[in-house]
């Protein structure tokens, strides 16, 4: 039995250094994603850890795409492609904590959490990754105007579709790795696609957002041009990460109750 909880330590030791030497995680992001991947190691095994991989390679892989193209956004979000501790813990954190309490309840709820959120999470990376691609720029749902493409709470066809695709992935991967049926399909998908659009809600309508005080451009982070920026929308600790994290939360938290209801 030692063998195998070994050859898992090892497994997703080599994957984290791996993301972390290959720019994909900084040091801090590395070592939250070890230790997500060993809680989902512990929960929920080798099914887990594939449904995990599935989220993180193929959302890496699309940040990357195009990379070039979308390095203008560096300028303008709080991080970049490479993820640190908060983004892992945002995207990652409740699947990890729901898997822990597959561990110790082994209960379909707490699987169905697992999935949803990493739906959620998958949804939103892929509609954001393939919307911000896309020739026409996105209209924010607060007041319908177009806005400049990556804008936080903004909504293109292309990103919906996409996420729409990340949803249904996350959602058949699950599916068929814990032999869940059609219904446990639906509300997956489902609910991960919800958990994407409660994400654009909070970031339209909630999430911080900044003026820089020496170019004017509207900017997602505290920093522009090497001055503070001044807040003129949102909740200041209301940034991305966070907003991430609450919406696989409300997401998870939906289709349980929807589910056992
Ligand atoms: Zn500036």
């Amino acid at each position: 039995m030692w063998t195998n909880d070994l050859f898992y330590i090892i497994l997703i030791a080599f994957i984290c250094f791996a993301a972390w030497h290959f720019a994909l995680l900084s040091l801090s992001g590395g070592a939250a994603a070890f230790a997500v991947g060993l809680l989902i190691a512990v929960g929920l095994g080798i099914q887990g850890l594939t449904v995990m991989g599935c989220f993180f390679i193929s959302s890496s892989l699309l940040s990357s795409y195009k990379k070039m193209k979308k390095d203008h956004l560096e300028d303008f979000h709080e991080k970049g492609s490479t993820r640190d501790w908060a983004q892992v813990a945002a995207n990652g954190g409740i699947a990890a904590v729901a898997a822990l309490g597959v561990y110790f309840w082994d209960s379909v709820l707490l699987l169905l959490a697992f999935c949803i959120s990493l739906a959620g999470a998958n949804a939103d990376t892929w509609a954001s990754e393939l919307g911000s691609l896309s020739k026409r720029p996105p209209f924010s749902i607060n007041d319908l105007k177009r806005v400049k493409t990556g804008t936080s709470g903004a909504v293109s066809l292309q990103g919906t579709i996409a996420g729409g695709f990340g949803a249904v992935f996350i959602a058949g991967i699950s599916t068929y790795l814990f032999q869940l049926e059609s219904r446990e399909f639906f509300y997956i998908a489902g609910f991960g696609f919800a958990g994407m659009c409660i994400d654009t809600i909070i970031g339209a309508f909630w999430q911080a957002g900044y003026s820089c005080r020496n170019c004017g451009k509207y900017v997602e982070k505290t920093v522009h041009c090497g001055l503070e920026t001044t807040r003129i929308k949102g909740i200041s600790w209301l940034r991305n990460d966070a907003v991430n994290f609450i919406s696989c939360l409300i997401a998870a938290i939906m289709g349980i109750i929807f589910y056992s209801g």
